[in-house]
C-alpha cells in the first residue's frame, strides 16, 4: 500500500507530525508511522524510568500543540500534580502526556484519517515510480507513501576514545550509553565514577547516582568543565531584543549581547528574549560567522540557553561543595587499566599532565549533532542523491518550509523535523520550536493531499 504520509520516527518530533497531521488531513488520507522506540512519542529524552528527572522548559511552553498553549499544565492538574506553568515537571510525566493526548486525538476523532504504526526501523530505501518513496524495515517489511517526514533525532555520542585495547574487565565497567538506567545497579556505593562531558546528560546521570544510594565520588571531566546555568524562581520578563538591528559579525552580536545583559540586570532576561527569534538572527548569518559561533561561542550558548531548574541546580551546586561531585577541565589523551580504569588527560590552560583513577567510565558527552553519520538509513539515502549534509554538517539541507530538494522529476515530497534541520534553523532542538515546525509541515502534507483527494 502507498500512504499519503509516512512519518519516520518515534520521538517528539514524530508524534507532534502524526497529532497535525491526524488533524488535518481529510478522512480519506493514510498515515503510516514507523518508529523503533518501544515508548512511541517519548524519544531519550521523555523515556526516562525516573521521576526527578525533570524538564528544563517550563511547563507552560510544553503543550504538544501551540495554539492550545496550557494542555500539559491542564493534564498535570488533572493528574493531581501541583504544578504552574513556571514550573519544571518531570520527563517523565511529560512522556505520559505525549501518550495521552495522541491517544485522545485518535479517540476523539471518529471520521479521522487511517493511522498505522508499525514498530521497525527503517533499514533502507527505494524508489517507487518517481511519486512515492519505499521504505526497507527491519522486520523484513517494506512500507511507501508519497510524503515523507524524517524525524530520526540525533544520535548518541560516541566514546571520545578507543576502548578495544582494554580487558573485558575494564570494558564492562565503561558505559557508553547511559540512557539504559540499569548500569546504576552495578555501581558499588562507595566506587569513583568519572562522567565524561559536563552538560545536561551529567546532571542527569549525577541525580541518577546518589538517588539510587551511592556514596562515592564522581569526577566529571569536559574540554571546558562549563556546566549548565540555571533557571530562576520567578524570572523577570523577557528582554526585547531586536535582531534586525543586531551586527551580524559574531564577535560584534556578542558585545551587542553583553552590553544588553549588563542593561537588563539579568542575562536571562537577554536569552530569553533572544529565545524565540534566535532562528532569525541564525538565518540572517553568513556561514562563515555561523562556523565562527559553532567553534567558539558554543559551549557557552549552551550553558546559558539550556539551562537547568532551580531546585536541580541546588542540589547540584551543594554536591559540588560537598566534594561528592567535582569538575575537571582538560583533554582526554587516553584510558588505560591497571587495578581501575585510569584517564590520563591534558588540563586546560596547560600544566603537566595529570590522570583520574575511576572504577567505571561513563559517556555524557552528549547527543551527537544530526549529522548523517549517524544514521546508515540517511547514509544510504544520500547515497541515493536524496538528501544531502548541509554546509555545517548539522543535519540536511532543508528550504525554509523543512522541505527537502528532491532530485527534478521526483514527485515524493519528503520533509526533515526537529534536528536534522539545525543547519537551516539552529534552534530547533527543543519542544517550542519542534511543534510549530511540525505543524506547518503537516499543513503543506494536508494542502497537497486535498488536492490529491478533492
Ligand atoms: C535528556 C534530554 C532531555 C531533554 N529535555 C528537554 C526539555 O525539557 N524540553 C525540551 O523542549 N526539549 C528537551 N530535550 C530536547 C529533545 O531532544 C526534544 O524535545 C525532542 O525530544 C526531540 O525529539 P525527536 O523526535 O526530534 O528526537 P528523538 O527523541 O531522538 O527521537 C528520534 C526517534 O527516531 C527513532 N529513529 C531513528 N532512526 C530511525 C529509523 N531509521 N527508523 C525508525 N525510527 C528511527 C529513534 O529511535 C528515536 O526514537 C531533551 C533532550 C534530551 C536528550
Amino acid at each position: 500500500m502507498i500512504y499519503d504520509a509516512v512519518v519516520v520516527g518515534s520521538g517528539f518530533s514524530a508524534i507532534a507530525t502524526v497529532g497535525n497531521l491526524v488533524e488535518l488531513l481529510p478522512e480519506t488520507a493514510s498515515i503510516a508511522v514507523v518508529g523503533d522506540d518501544p515508548g512511541f512519542g517519548r524519544g531519550t529524552a521523555y523515556r526516562t524510568e525516573l521521576y526527578l528527572h525533570r524538564l528544563n522548559v517550563p511547563a507552560g511552553r510544553m503543550s504538544l500543540f501551540p495554539d492550545r498553549p496550557d494542555a500539559f499544565v491542564e493534564w498535570l492538574r488533572e493528574r493531581k500534580r501541583p504544578l504552574g506553568g513556571g514550573d519544571f515537571a518531570s520527563r517523565q510525566d511529560y512522556g505520559l502526556y505525549l501518550r495521552d493526548s495522541l491517544a485522545a486525538l485518535l479517540r476523539s476523532r471518529k471520521r479521522r484519517c487511517r493511522v498505522d504504526f508499525i514498530k521497525a526501523k527503517a533499514s533502507g530505501c527505494v524508489e517507487r515510480y518517481g511519486a512515492a518513496l519505499g521504505f526497507l524495515l527491519d522486520n523484513g517489511g517494506e512500507i511507501a507513501g508519497r510524503s515523507i517526514v524524517l524525524c530520526l533525532g540525533v544520535g548518541n555520542a560516541k566514546l571520545p576514545f578507543d576502548q578495544s585495547q582494554l580487558s573485558a574487565d575494564a570494558q564492562s565497567h565503561i558505559i557508553e550509553n547511559p540512557w539504559r538506567l540499569s548500569w546504576l545497579r552495578r555501581v558499588g556505593r562507595t566506587d569513583t565514577v568519572c562522567i565524561l562531558g559536563s552538560g545536561l546528560t551529567m546532571i542527569d546521570q549525577v541525580l541518577a547516582l546518589f538517588a539510587h544510594g551511592f556514596m562515592g565520588k564522581v569526577i566529571v571531566l569536559s574540554r571546558r568543565g562549563l556546566v549548565p546555568l540555571n533557571h530562576i524562581s520567578h524570572p523577570q520578563p523577557a528582554a526585547e531584543i531586536d535582531v534586525g538591528a543586531l551586527p551580524t559579525r559574531m564577535s560584534e552580536i556578542l558585545h551587542a549581547l553583553r552590553r544588553e545583559s549588563r542593561n537588563a540586570g539579568d542575562w536571562r532576561r537577554v536569552m530569553d528574549g533572544l529565545r524565540p527569534k534566535t532562528q532569525a538572527l541564525w538565518l540572517r548569518l553568513p556561514d562563515s560567522e555561523r562556523r565562527r559561533f559553532l567553534r567558539h561561542a558554543l559551549p557557552w550558548w549552551n550553558i546559558h540557553r539550556h539551562r537547568v531548574a532551580p531546585d536541580v541546580f541546588r542540589r547540584f551546586e551543594s554536591m559540588m561543595q560537598s566534594g561528592q561531585v567535582s569538575v575537571r577541565a582538560g583533554y582526554l589523551r587516553n584510558v588505560k587499566d591497571a587495578e581501575a580504569l585510569i584517564l590520563h588527560y591534558r588540563p586546560r590552560g596547560g600544566g603537566v599532565a595529570a590522570s583520574i583513577q575511576a572504577d567505571w567510565i561513563v559517556n555524557c558527552t552528549g547527543m551527537e549533532r544530526a549529522g548523517i553519520a549517524h544514521s546508515p538509513l540517511l547514509q544510504e539515502m544520500q547515497h541515493k542523491g536524496l538528501v544531502e549534509a548541509d554546509p555545517l554538517h548539522l543535519g540536511l539541507i532543508v528550504d525554509a518550509q523543512s522541505r527537502i530538494p528532491t532530485p527534478i522529476g521526483s514527485k515524493v515530497a519528503l520533509y526533515a523535523v526537529g534536528a536534522l534541520t539545525a543547519g537551516q534553523f539552529w534552534e530547533i532542538t527543543a519542544v517550542p520550536d519542534i511543534r510549530i515546525q511540525a505543524r506547518k509541515v503537516a499543513q503543506a502534507i494536508a494542502d497537497s493531499v486535498r488536492s490529491d483527494h478533492p
